[in-house]
């Protein structure tokens, strides 16, 4: 593992994870992130050789130092926050995967860019493998977030052929665990708060749109070896154990001890209809699988969030 990473986005979810454990592996880590949906609290416990940069990575990446690794996180990621930014989401997956690939080709450092299983949109084939190229609408609300990221997926690529950056993908499946914001809009943290607080949970549609949930640290583990590898990917990293909404919503209640009204919302437009990882190339290249089960990922995030959602 070398010796100074920099992670944009490092203020979010996954990132302040990430921080945190590339911090316990003894290296020098810098955070770039312009907080728009992220928090400084989540890297507010961060001590030691940590160093916190306030700045949109779309404007470019002013670092100090010789850099080893540059993990490209930096993007609005919930359907909320994205069509909440949809313009800022398309250059920081543009413009500014362009910069943290230009930090990483001057320094001739990895890279690891944290692509999405968004990238599949309503995906026609499944489970999903990486060999699979997608069904995205280009101009529906979605598409500032999947195109930016194929777009990124492109730009990467063709840096690692045409100047030989030694590149990453990563195509995230859905990834939950402590720190999600409770306002963001995603399925757990909409549904643990609305639990907690004995609230109405809001399925969309019927309920029977399926999703494949893994806890954060597994993909923070499936993030660092990807970082310690040369594999360029792309590669998915998510859990396999695929559910139905409502039985989400079900399980959550279950851990709880509560049971809650359920009311009806519309089904977003484009909401991909089923999504589940092929975790084969993740088994082979990285040795990597999830270990954290459903119910044990859901104990957790429940426990955090009671303890934190006066604050998130
Ligand atoms: P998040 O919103 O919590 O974190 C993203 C971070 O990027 C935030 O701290 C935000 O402030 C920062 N950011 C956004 N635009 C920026 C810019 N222009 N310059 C600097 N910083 C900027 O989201 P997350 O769930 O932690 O996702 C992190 C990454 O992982 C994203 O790239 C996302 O696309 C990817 N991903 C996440 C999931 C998931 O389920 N959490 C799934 C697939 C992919
Ligand atoms: N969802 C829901 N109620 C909510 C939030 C989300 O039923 O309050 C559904 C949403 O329509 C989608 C699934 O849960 O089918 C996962 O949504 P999320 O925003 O967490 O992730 P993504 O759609 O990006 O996979």
């Amino acid at each position: 593992m070398p010796g100074h990473a920099v992670v944009t986005g490092g203020a979010g979810f996954v990132g302040s994870h990430l921080c945190e454990r590339l911090l316990a592996r003894g290296l020098r880590v810098t955070c770039v992130d312009n907080l728009s949906t992220g928090r400084a609290d989540n890297i507010a416990h961060l001590h030691g050789d940590f160093h916190f940069v306030e700045a949109d990575v779309a404007r470019g990446l002013d670092i100090t130092g010789h850099v080893d690794l540059v993990l490209h996180l930096a993007s609005p990621a919930s359907p909320r926050d994205y069509e909440r930014l949809p313009v800022e989401t398309l250059q920081v997956g543009a413009v500014g995967t362009g910069h943290a690939l230009d930090l990483a080709q001057a320094n001739g450092a990895r890279f690891v860019l944290a692509s999405t299983s968004e990238v599949y949109g309503d995906p026609r084939e499944h489970p999903q493998r990486e060999t699979y190229w997608g069904n995205v609408n280009p101009v529906g609300p979605r598409s500032v977030y999947d195109e930016a990221k194929r777009y990124a997926e492109a730009l990467t690529a063709a840096c690692r052929r045409a100047r030989g950056v030694n590149t990453g993908i990563a195509r995230i499946f859905n990834t939950y665990g402590p720190r999600m914001r409770a306002d963001d809009g995603r399925a757990i943290p909409t549904f643990v708060k609305q639990v907690l607080t004995g609230e109405p949970v809001t399925v969309a549609g019927e309920g029977a749109q399926t999703r494949s949930l893994c806890y954060v640290d597994d993909t923070v583990d499936g993030l660092l070896a990807l970082a310690d590898s040369d594999f360029p990917g792309p590669v998915n990293l998510g859990n396999p154990h695929e559910l139905r909404i409502r039985d989400l919503v079900g399980e959550i209640q279950r851990l709880a001890g509560t049971s809650v009204l359920v009311r009806g919302i519309p089904a977003p437009v484009d909401d991909p209809q089923r999504r589940c990882p092929d975790i084969a190339v993740a088994q082979r290249e990285l040795g990597w699988q999830p270990r954290v089960e459903l119910h044990e990922g859901l104990r957790r995030t429940l426990k955090w969030f009671a303890t934190h959602l006066s604050l998130v």
